[in-house]
């Protein structure tokens, strides 16, 4: 059996879910679940990133201690999540004291290899980012994500010595080309290598919200050098080395492209220093562009999934975000770009051919779903989108996968209008054909339950089959002739209603 596990950002309590943090997430559960289905022994993990200047600062501002504030908002993502179906293995939060164990083994393995210093620091912090910045990555005196200003801070820190690690990350690079994915952002990040590396400041006196560290508790290290280290804490590390051993380092870090340089940069030296290895897999993806501008609080694009929710159903949203943006680049987000794909794939598709097919097998064959021909025009049909489906979802392409998933749908709703099977007289010919597209409805609802489980668990009740998608192994649940016949066919209200434009 093989391993598979998947990770996304841990996400700021400071802020709430929104439609860019839940494109991450979904992608991740998708894949996931793809996995599943090929057998493989999967770990999901998301969570929340719980410390900092920011999350004391918002607490302060509404009269709560920092902690009550985490739970508060920790517990909103965790609600968030389970409305969009997320199957996430675990949950992390780094208050637990399972990660305070993990950060204190790490940060003194980092030190017993002598890369970290007491120094002091002076330069301009972006308290939204968490980071410090040079003068020259600032934007008109402001920072270059949030542009907005920055504060001049000075303090005693303790120092990561970062600037150690720039000819090691850069052999490393060079020694695992497919590390990084896009290439652009593998570029990008190799060239900023090359520039030179400064050693990074990890702890703060000024602050208490973070975890202390182990040697000197009047600093505590906070954010990004300990944030990361929840990859390592959820798998076991500095409390069951079996475990780790057996999950890391084949990784699959998912996240936005503007925390690369966190995790490019910053985390592999990290784990170099440690004496662990680089995660295998780092995969990048764009923003989720709105009117051509990234999401935020301060421009008041920010999108609720749970408004889209309303609107769309859960798989409604879900297939959204997973068919009309391709992994990579910056995708663009517009309430009428999802009422159409919605209406196009789902109403019109997926919805219309359950309906006809459940329609046709009430009015011509006593509601009994009749066996598939095995040597049906559709199955290789099948095959393909199979073969197609297969090997997209293998190359973190959701898009792609379930446009070939589609492409199934989409011949077996032409091989009905082909036939006519609702002209026709009852009989072995209707019986043929109706086998047909009931395999086909099965095979899509296995195909197609990585992105839309919900619906596809429904397609699978109603054509009579027992158990549920989510549970079938595929290559063996996509092969043509696993539809037995003889069952009952229901015909319900609409899978997906079409929504006025
Ligand atoms: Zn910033």
């Amino acid at each position: 059996m093989s391993r598979f596990y998947v990770t996304t950002p841990i996400y700021y309590v400071n802020d709430a879910p929104h439609i860019g943090t839940a494109y991450t997430t979904l992608i991740g559960d998708a894949v996931c679940r793809w996995h599943r289905l090929l057998g493989d022994d999967v770990f999901y993990l998301t969570g929340t990133d719980e410390h900092g200047l920011k999350v004391q600062q918002s607490a302060e501002a509404l009269g709560l201690d920092p902690r009550t504030m985490a739970d508060r908002t920790s517990e909103r993502f965790k609600q968030a999540w389970r409305q969009l179906d997320i199957a996430n293995d675990d949950f992390i939060r780094t208050t637990e004291p399972r990660h305070y164990r993990a950060v204190a083994k790490m940060l003194t393995a980092i030190r017993d290899h002598g890369d970290i210093e007491l120094g002091t620091y002076e330069g301009p912090y972006c308290i939204a980012c968490e980071a410090y910045y040079t003068e020259a990555e600032l934007i008109d005196g402001n920072c270059p994500i949030h542009l907005r200003p920055v504060e001049q801070l000075k303090e005693e820190n303790y120092f990561f010595l970062l600037s150690r690690y720039q000819q090691p990350l850069l052999d490393w690079y060079e020694a695992h080309p497919d590390a990084l994915q896009p290439e652009g952002k593998r570029r990008e990040v190799i060239s900023f290598i090359r520039q030179g590396l400064r050693d990074i400041s990890i702890s703060r006196t000024s602050l208490t919200w973070g975890v202390p560290i182990p040697w000197d508790e009047r600093h505590v290290t906070y954010v990004w050098f300990e944030a990361l280290m929840n990859y390592l804490t959820a798998i076991g590390y500095g409390d069951d080395h079996d475990r780790f051993v057996q999950w890391w380092p084949a990784v699959h870090h998912l996240m936005g492209k503007e925390i690369i340089r966190f995790h490019c940069v910053w985390w592999p030296a990290m784990l170099m220093s440690a004496g662990i290895e680089p995660p295998a897999h780092v995969l990048v993806h764009g923003w989720l562009l709105v009117g051509g501008e990234k999401m935020s609080k301060t421009r008041a694009n920010q999108i609720a999934p749970a408004d889209l929710v309303a609107d769309f159903g859960v798989d409604g949203l879900r297939y959204y975000m997973l068919r009309d943006n391709a992994f990579g680049p910056d995708g663009d987000f517009s309430y009428e770009g999802m009422v159409a794909r919605y209406n196009a794939d789902l109403a019109n598709n997926l919805g219309n051919l359950l309906s006809r097919v459940a329609t046709v097998v009430g009015s011509k064959c006593g509601g009994v779903g009749p066996a598939p021909q095995h040597d049906s025009p559709l199955a290789t049909v099948a095959a393909d989108a199979y073969d197609a489906t297969a090997a997209a979802w293998a190359r973190f392409a959701p898009n792609d996968a379930l446009d070939a998933t589609w492409r199934l749908i989409r011949e077996t709703n032409a091989y009905l209008e082909t036939n006519e099977p609702w002209k026709a007289e009852p009989g072995p010919g209707v019986d043929a054909v109706m086998g047909d597209a009931l395999e086909a409805l099965r095979i899509v609802a296995v195909l197609a339950s990585p992105a839309v489980p919900a619906a596809c668990s429904e397609v699978w009740r109603r054509i009579g089959l027992p158990g549920s998608p989510a549970d079938q192994r595929v290559p063996e649940a996509a092969t043509w002739g696993g539809y037995p016949g003889d069952l009952p066919v229901e015909k319900g209200a609409p899978l997906f209603p079409r929504k006025a434009g």
